[in-house]
């Protein structure tokens, strides 16, 4: 099988690259790894299942004032959007020995959105707008050979078999950690740029998000925004989950490391986050009518033992991403190698957007 570009990964930056190609008339095949789309963005029902009205187990917001690439982005598929509830008290935990306290809630600036029906509307939106046949999912992508003229992909399907593409250039649309640990290269890399790749932190890869879900939103009946802070845990910040159409959810992000929560498993997390929720928002959070729990850090798609102990913002290197032999075939564009949103999903719609300008320029200079 022949394509001009051959993108890995179908997240945001993958899923905007293909877009991006597809309206400069470059012919491409999108592989996915996972058997659906979108990467770090999963919106999914009470049930855990990908739904078009769901929870973020994922990214929640963006911040349209700060980021004009992912505001772009939203206004030009046309998606509705709703801020962020902040309407309440906050409430801090500070110690086990202390009730929680409660403060009045700060307007937010900068506003935090979210869009109707979950950060996923992006990725059906894109993912609808493309031609058939392009995009495989239940495809990893396990090794990359330079050749003469271009590259060859081998592909790992779902039922085992592989498959080679030949592409003229590849796109990495992943973390750099991820495509190192994915990706086997002949030639290998040049040790400069695998160490920069592995050194590459991927924003939220150690986090984990918890849910409860409820009937109705009764925090906000007893004045509480939905936001908390604790120091006690297992959450460190908590917000309401609520969706556009009313379904009544509080999330927290989990406040230890990924070794404790391997160490406390699961259901001890649940008990211990439902128990933290009775006491910041009262009884009534005792019961939720479901749970959430996703642990990123335990995700091989997104996270390496690597991403258990080092976070944070990655940046971008003075000589490039790729060096070597590999720089005239490959570009990376994932939303890590962003030089301006790193990690966020602005990033990622930015890093894709410069990789697929760079190779709008290319083709331009080789048929010339
Ligand atoms: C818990 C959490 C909360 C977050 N909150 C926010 C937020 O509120 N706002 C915000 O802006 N950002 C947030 N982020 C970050 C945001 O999710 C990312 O910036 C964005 O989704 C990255 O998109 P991407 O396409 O670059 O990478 P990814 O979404 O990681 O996509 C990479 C894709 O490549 C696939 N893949 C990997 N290896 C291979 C391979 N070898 N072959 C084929 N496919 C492969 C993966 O399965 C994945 O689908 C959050 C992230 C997490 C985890």
């Amino acid at each position: 099988m022949n394509t001009d570009v051959a993108i890995v990964g179908g997240g945001l930056a993958g899923l905007n690259a293909a877009r991006l190609l597809q309206a400069a008339g470059i012919d491409f095949l999108l592989f996915e790894a996972r058997a659906t789309l979108g990467g770090r963005i999963q919106t999914v029902n009470e049930r855990g299942q990908p739904d078009a009205d769901g929870f973020d187990l994922g990214p929640s917001w963006f911040w349209p004032r700060m980021q004009p690439a992912i505001a772009n982005l939203v206004a030009e598929l046309e998606l509705p959007t709703f801020p962020q509830n902040n309407d309440g008290d906050v409430v801090f935990e500070r110690m086990s020995r202390e009730s929680p306290k409660h403060y009045p809630g700060l307007a937010q600036e900068p506003e935090a959105i979210r869009l109707v029906g979950g950060s996923a509307a992006l990725v059906r939106a894109i993912a609808e707008s493309l031609a058939e046949g392009r995009l495989r999912c239940g495809a990893e992508v396990t090794g990359m050979r330079l050749t003469e003229d271009g590259v060859v992909l081998f592909v790992r399907l779902a039922d085992g078999q592989e498959e080679r593409v030949h592409a003229l250039h590849a796109i990495a649309a992943v973390p750099p950690r991820i495509l190192n640990a994915t990706v086997r290269f002949e030639p290998a890399l040049d040790s400069g740029t695998e160490q920069l790749w592995k050194q590459t932190p991927t924003w939220m890869a150690p986090h984990a998000k918890f849910f409860a879900v409820y009937d109705r939103p009764f925090w906000r009946e007893a004045g509480f925004s939905g936001t908390a802070q604790g120091m006690v845990g297992p959450l460190a910040e908590i917000h309401d989950a609520t969706t556009s159409s009313g379904e009544a959810a509080l999330f927290g992000f989990l406040g230890m490391g990924a070794e404790q929560r391997k160490t406390m498993g699961e259901k001890a997390l649940t008990e211990g986050c439902i128990q933290q929720f009775a006491r910041l928002f009262g009884k009534q959070a005792a019961h939720p009518r479901a749970t959430l729990f996703k642990d990123w850090a335990a995700d091989p798609l997104t996270a390496t033992p690597a991403d258990w102990f080092s976070a944070g913002h990655p940046r971008a290197p003075e000589g490039g991403w790729v060096a070597g032999r590999w720089k005239e075939r490959l570009t990376l564009a994932g939303s890590e190698v962003s030089p301006i949103e790193a990690g966020y999903l602005a990033g990622a719609v930015e890093a894709s957007a410069a990789a697929v300008a760079h190779l709008i320029q290319k083709f331009a200079r080789n048929k010339g």
